[in-house]
Order: structure tokens, then C-alpha cells, then sequence
């Protein structure tokens, strides 16, 4: 028999008022029942919102070392059960256990890094323009943080959330996908270990009902998303509406280029890791291939022999590379790209089709199409599976114009030795992340992280960039002059 989980609000683990549960299943083998979540409404949010109000009351006046210590204590709990949360996590995800074991890597990075900011947290001193005067930056905490999370990192994307916001003072209300519950229940529980105080956090499961119900209720001040570009549309509207601050990480269509001067060796290693890795289900994954025409066929062959090669199958098991679908509207959503690039004159060079046998998973083989046409809908449409478009060019600047005619920005890559070429790239391709000689994917905890145009709305995760957006910028300005001196009117002689 399955376990019932429930929400945590108001300091307890509480079943959900509208008395609805969704099933959690494995991706990888569907017969395999993880667990009953809540499938909450909006009296649970509304719940969630008075706790975390009496959470903010007394975090925000909790010592920034303090809450960092406990954030620290946090690092200590994710580092001792990194084997088990990752085996849940493939469990309830898909993707191979290297890949889970790196995810909850990145939020204990990213729990230590936020720790030693406790003690940081800078705001400026400046001079004043008077005598007798200093004028002074300091950081505040905002309130209750509404923090929405996709599937596809089912640890890093929350704790990226998570921890700022807490180091900051706020107190949170997460909503995890509904696609990976049980992942962001671990979390809490390692939260709520590390003496987190019970109303900091608020774990609040179910899809869209919830999500919206936090997004429109009017004492949630901060709104933090991660997700589809569809979907950040419409929390964007809601958030312009009710003047909240709003951080919005959405879709990718993110390209590896290889020039005619790359280590063709490494260029493929790359492709192979940044398209298929996590089942091409990341925000960063390699879904063009921008590849110069005087090594295109050469690469081409490599890649689709290495391609088929790829081992598919329950991410626990080891030599396994390529886990499931997330789901099967996923699988269904690949399926149709594929139609897509064959209706677009695409050639496909390998996989287009579920494996072989029967399988109780939502299993996709790694797909690769050669000869698609930059501005097709292959070439600038996010599939989110294993779907590789290969495109031709002849030169440097048609590679970079390929890369920058889509809707996204988050990442892209260049493979080349030309060092010039180099940085003209990183200042060229209109993403927010270059990688040069290395995949499109490997974002590190203690760097900004997010896309320009329609992948992200300005802000940043990760790096000191974060806490900018977890907390308000005041001015304080400290006239010990003992008369009254007025700014821009009294000005003194040298
Ligand atoms: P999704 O947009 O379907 O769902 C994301 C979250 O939003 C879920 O928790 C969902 O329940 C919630 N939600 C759905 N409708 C909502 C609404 N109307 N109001 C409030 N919340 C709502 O995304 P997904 O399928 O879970 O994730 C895949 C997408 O996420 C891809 O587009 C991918 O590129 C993107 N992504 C982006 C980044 C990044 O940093 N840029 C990182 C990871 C994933």
C-alpha cells in the first residue's frame, strides 16, 4: 500500500481541505506507485499564507547569521543523505542516478554558499554630499515568498529558490511540480531538521489550482517561477497587475556551435551530454546543433552512431545513459515535433520513434535531424525531450545569426580553438550563458544563472545576483551635523 503524504502548513504535516489526492508514479516503469500527494486548493494557500505571515514575524528579525547557520545545517543534512534522496529522485523523475546525485549536489552548494552570505548581506556606505552626514545602503526582507517549481530539477530549482529567500528573512510558501512531490518533501524535512522555525515554511503540493491561488492572493508580495514560457505569460500579467515583484525563469532553445577549427572529439562528448543528458528535459539543453559545413558530415556520422548507441532505461540501473519522459502528454509532445520535422523536408538520421519491446515507460529513443531549415518550427519551437535539429552553415557570423533568431536566450556553447573567436562569441550570441568548448549545460551555484528575451524577465538565480531579488534595497541617511542641511540647496565651499 502506497503512503499518503501530506502538506506542511501552519507547523504540521496536514492533509489538504479539499480532501483530494493525485498519485505519484514512476516514469521509468508506471506500475510503480510512489506515493498520494495532496491535490490542493486555494483554502489550503490561503492557510498556508496566514502561517507563513506569523513566520515572517519572527524570521525577519532573526540575525542574517543565524538564519545562515541554519542553512548551513541544511548542506550537512542533504550531504549525509545525497545517495537516498537521489535514488528518490530518479525514482519519481527518470534521470540516471549521476544525474539526481549532481542535483541534490547543487543544493547543498548552493545551501553553504547562501550560509557564508549570513554574514555578508552587504549594503554600501557612500559619502554624503553634506558634512556630518553618512548615507548608507542596508538590506530588508520582503515578506511571504511564493516560490513555483518545474519538474525537471526536482532539488537544485527549489533549494535555488529556497535558500536565498530564507537567508534574506522571508518566510516561503513552496509549490513543487506535481510531477516530483516527493523529492520537495525530503527537502522540507531537511529544513524543518535543521531547526528551520515551523511556520518559515509552508510545502503546499497539487498543479495549478495551488500555483495560481498563490500567485493572485494579495499578501503573497514575491512571486519566484521557474517553468514553461506559457505559463510565466500568464503569472507575468497577474504579477504586472498586483504590482508584485516577479522572477521569471522559463523556456530554452539553446545551441551548440562547431566551428571548422573544433576538437571534433570533445564537440561530440558535448553534443551527446548536453542534448540527451536528463532526456533533453533541461532548460539548458542542447537542441541545435550549429555546425560548420566543412566538418558537418564528418560530425554528423559520429553523432549518429554514438546516438544509437545510447543506453535506454530505469536511471537506477547502472550503464543505463537515457531515463524516461517525464510523462506521457511528454512522450506525446516529442512524438509530434517529430511529425513536425518530417511535414518541415528534415531528414531524420536516427531514432523518431519509441523503442522496441514493450515497456511500462515513457521511454523515447534519442532522435537526431539533420538538414533543418533555421526559422523551421524544429529549429526554434522547445520540444523539452530528446530531439536534436542539426543545422549547416558556412561561417562564423551565419552561426551566430542562427543562434540569436529565436524567441529564447538562456545558454549557448561554442566549440572552437580561435581564441579571438572566442570572445567575439561571448559577446555575439545573445544568451544569457556562453559556454566555450564545453556543453550548453553546467550552471555552478555561486554564478548568476538565467536566460535574456523571453527565457527570463532580468533577474538572475544563483550568485549574489539572488539576494537582490530576495531582499528590498532601504536608505538610511544619519545627519549628526546638529543643524538642518539641505541636500542640493546647502553646498559648501571647498
Ligand atoms: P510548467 O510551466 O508546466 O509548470 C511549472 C510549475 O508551474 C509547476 O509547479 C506547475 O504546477 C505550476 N503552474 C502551472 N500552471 C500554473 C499557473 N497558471 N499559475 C501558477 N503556477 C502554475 O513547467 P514544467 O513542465 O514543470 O517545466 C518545464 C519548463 O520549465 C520548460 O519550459 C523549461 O525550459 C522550463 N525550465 C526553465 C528553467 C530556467 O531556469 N530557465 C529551469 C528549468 C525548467
Amino acid at each position: 500500500m502506497a503512503k499518503t503524504f501530506k502538506n506542511f502548513i501552519g507547523g504540521q504535516w496536514v492533509a489538504p481541505e479539499t480532501g483530494q489526492y493525485f498519485q505519484n508514479r514512476n516514469p521509468a516503469d508506471t506500475t510503480d506507485l510512489i506515493g498520494r500527494f495532496p491535490d490542493s486548493g486555494v483554502a489550503d494557500v490561503a492557510a498556508a499564507v496566514k502561517s507563513a505571515e506569523r513566520g515572517f514575524q519572527l524570521w525577519s528579525r532573526t540575525p542574517a547569521p543565524i538564519r545562515g547557520d541554519v542553512l548551513r545545517r541544511v548542506g550537512d543534512l542533504l550531504t549525509e543523505r545525497k545517495e537516498a534522496i537521489a535514488n528518490a529522485m530518479t525514482r519519481e523523475m527518470g534521470k540516471v542516478l549521476a544525474e539526481t546525485r549532481g542535483d541534490v549536489q547543487e543544493g547543498i552548494d548552493t545551501a553553504y554558499y547562501a550560509a557564508t552570505e549570513g554574514r555578508r548581506l552587504f549594503g554600501h556606505t557612500v559619502p554624503s554630499e553634506l558634512r556630518q552626514k553618512w548615507a548608507m545602503t542596508m538590506r530588508r526582507p520582503i515578506g511571504v515568498a511564493g516560490l513555483i517549481t518545474p519538474f525537471n530539477f526536482p532539488m537544485a530549482i527549489p533549494t535555488w529558490k529556497s535558500f536565498p529567500a530564507l537567508l534574506c528573512g522571508n518566510s516561503i510558501i513552496l509549490k513543487p511540480s506535481e510531477d516530483v512531490p516527493h523529492t520537495a518533501t525530503l527537502l522540507v524535512e531537511c529544513l524543518l531538521e535543521a531547526g528551520l522555525p515551523p511556520e518559515v515554511i509552508q510545502l503546499v503540493h497539487g498543479g495549478e489550482v495551488p500555483g495560481r491561488a498563490l500567485v493572485e492572493h494579495p499578501r503573497v508580495p514575491l512571486i519566484s517561477f521557474t517553468g514553461s514560457t506559457e505559463t510565466g505569460a500568464k503569472i507575468g500579467e497577474t504579477c504586472g497587475r498586483m504590482h508584485k515583484r516577479l522572477s521569471l525563469e522559463m523556456g530554452g532553445k539553446n545551441a551548440q556551435i562547431v566551428m571548422e577549427d573544433a576538437d571534433l572529439d570533445l564537440a561530440l562528448e558535448g553534443v551527446l551530454w548536453g542534448a540527451f543528458g536528463t532526456t533533453g528535459q533541461r532548460c539548458t539543453a542542447t537542441s541545435r546543433l550549429i555546425v560548420h559545413r566543412k566538418v558537418h558530415d564528418k560530425l554528423l556520422n559520429r553523432l549518429a552512431d554514438a546516438a544509437q548507441d545510447l543506453t535506454l532505461g530505469d536511471g537506477r540501473k547502472p550503464k543505463v545513459d537515457v531515463g524516461p519522459l517525464i510523462h506521457e502528454a511528454a512522450r506525446a509532445k516529442v512524438e509530434q515535433y517529430v511529425e513536425i520535422g518530417h511535414s518541415e523536408g528534415a531528414e531524420l538520421v536516427c531514432g523518431g520513434a519509441r523503442p522496441r519491446g514493450k515497456s511500462a515507460g515513457f521511454f523515447y529513443q534519442p532522435t537526431v535531424f539533420a538538414g533543418v531549415k533555421p526559422g523551421s518550427r524544429l529549429a526554434t519551437e522547445e520540444i523539452f525531450g530528446p530531439v536534436l535539429s542539426v543545422i549547416q552553415v558556412s561561417s562564423y557570423d551565419q552561426a551566430v545569426k542562427v543562434n540569436n533568431e529565436v524567441k529564447y536566450g538562456l545558454s549557448s556553447s561554442i566549440y572552437t580553438r580561435d581564441v579571438q573567436r572566442t570572445f567575439r562569441a561571448m559577446e555575439d550570441l545573445d544568451n544569457g550563458i556562453t559556454y566555450v568548448n564545453a556543453p550548453t549545460i553546467g550552471a555552478e551555484a555561486h554564478l548568476p544563472f538565467g536566460g535574456v528575451k523571453q527565457t527570463g524577465n532580468g533577474h538572475r538565480e544563483g550568485g549574489w545576483e539572488v539576494f537582490e531579488f530576495y531582499s528590498e534595497t532601504k536608505v538610511g541617511y544619519v545627519d549628526f551635523s546638529g543643524k538642518l542641511q539641505r541636500a542640493q540647496m546647502d553646498i559648501y565651499d571647498i
